[in-house]
């Protein structure tokens, strides 16, 4: 039977949420309608552009360039800090909203996801009418706008949703691919990188239409499987499926460049362990436990080293992790060189319902784990702040790492 699947994409993600919380904020200001960027701190080393807005666009402002640049092109821009908390909150919304339109429905990435329309007409009419819903129910109920691309395979519907832009609805039905996607580029086509992009226009392929009409021999020859994947893709075939199951996590990791270089021991395990807290509650929501940990230290010469410990036991709580994570950085690190960068990472995750507990359990653990577990419930409830450790309570450290955990929040300081 043939499927309808939609692929529903956020518009400048970043900006748009960004920009709907400051509409809520006094005085409020649509950053999408003025010269606006999300980036890093003007002063810090983060400052690049990571989104920005079509005023800023027009002024020939992009994705990636240094707030500098930025800045020389308009002195008014706004610049605002990333924030990555709104971000998945944002996220979880869009999420849910189009998960009331099908219970197929698949995250592809932040801002991104697809959805099988099959057999949802009798409910929400034909495909382009209940695409239509969708996206008035995002407008309306979070405040941005998305394209969506409709078409029988996630393939199709993902080239759909990328032709023109913001705020519209694109079919892309296999009758349409010669006249909607073979003129286009060929680095338009879905896994077509930079690399590849650059190896098919030396032979001669700069449109979809050719790579779909070349002997598809030729292509395996020439780039081996991802050949015979994009040729596949040129002629809109993709066999994959709309799933709900979610790809298993192999490591998960959390870093971050510090607000100033660090030469005090003391202080960088404070931001080690407010690090350990954010990757742990990643940990646990996702239901594993992890038996390596990471611990990365880029320096302010910029130059890196990292170590990593292999545990006799598989380990959610913050506590276990953190005194890994102190081991790991007593190694590292003699105090010399002023510390840049701390990235902690957690890997050899299992699930923790095939979890076996050993022998170097002990009750402590068991403690510590289940106060994670109500300091989880109590910030899935009431935010991430709303409970802070003891020890990372003082003065002006904490007046920094909750700077530094969630920029927005200066204005409460
Ligand atoms: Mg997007």
């Amino acid at each position: 039977m043939e499927r309808t699947i939609f692929h529903i994409d956020a518009n400048s993600e970043f900006l748009s949420w960004s920009a709907v919380k400051l509409l809520n904020e006094w005085p409020p200001i649509d950053l999408r309608s003025v010269p606006s960027v999300v980036g890093g701190s003007e002063q810090s080393r983060k400052g690049i552009v990571l989104a920005s807005s079509i005023p800023a666009k027009q002024l020939g402002i992009k994705t990636g360039e240094t707030l500098y640049s930025a800045r020389l092109k308009c002195p008014e821009l706004i610049v605002v800090p990333p924030d990555f908390e709104l971000y998945e909150d944002m996220s979880a919304k869009f999420f849910k909203i189009c998960n009331s339109f099908s219970p197929l429905v698949q995250k592809f990435s932040i801002d991104e996801l697809f959805l099988d329309y099959t057999n949802m007409e009798p409910h929400f009419g034909p495909p382009l009418e209940g695409a239509k819903k969708i996206s008035e129910k995002i407008k309306s109920e979070l405040g941005f706008t998305v394209n969506i691309g409709i078409s029988t395979n996630k393939l199709l519907a993902k080239m759909a949703s990328d032709f023109e832009k913001p705020d519209k609805i694109h079919t892309l039905y296999p009758d349409e691919i010669k006249e909607k996607m073979w003129p286009l580029p060929i680095g338009n086509l879905f896994m077509v990188g930079r690399q590849t992009k650059k190896k098919l226009l030396d032979i001669g392929i700069d449109t979809i239409g050719k790579l779909a009409n070349c002997d598809i021999e030729i292509m395996k020859k020439y780039l081996k499987s991802h050949g015979e994947l994009i040729h596949k893709y040129a002629n809109g075939i993709d066999a994959s499926l709309v799933t709900t199951e979610k790809e298993p996590y192999k490591s998960i990791s959390n870093g971050s460049t510090l607000p100033r270089d660090i030469s005090d021991k003391g202080e960088l395990l404070k931001y080690a362990l407010s690090l350990c807290e954010k990757v742990c509650s990643r940990l646990r929501k996702e239901g594993v436990s992890a038996s390596v940990v990471d611990v990365g230290i880029r320096f302010k010469d910029l130059s890196y080293c990292s170590h990593q410990k292999k545990l006799l036991k598989y380990i959610y709580s913050t506590n276990d992790v953190y005194s890994a994570v102190k081991d790991l950085v007593n190694e590292l690190w003699s105090g010399e060189t002023p510390v840049r960068a701390i990235t902690i990472g957690l890997s050899d995750l299992v699930s923790n319902e095939y979890q076996q507990y050993s022998f170097f359990d002990d009750d402590k653990s068991k403690k510590y784990e289940k106060i994670d577990g109500v300091v989880d419930e109590l910030r899935e409830k009431y935010g991430f702040h709303c409970i802070t450790r003891a020890s990372l309570v003082d003065d002006k450290f904490h007046k920094n790492v909750l700077k530094y955990q969630n920029p927005s929040m200066k204005s409460y300081l």
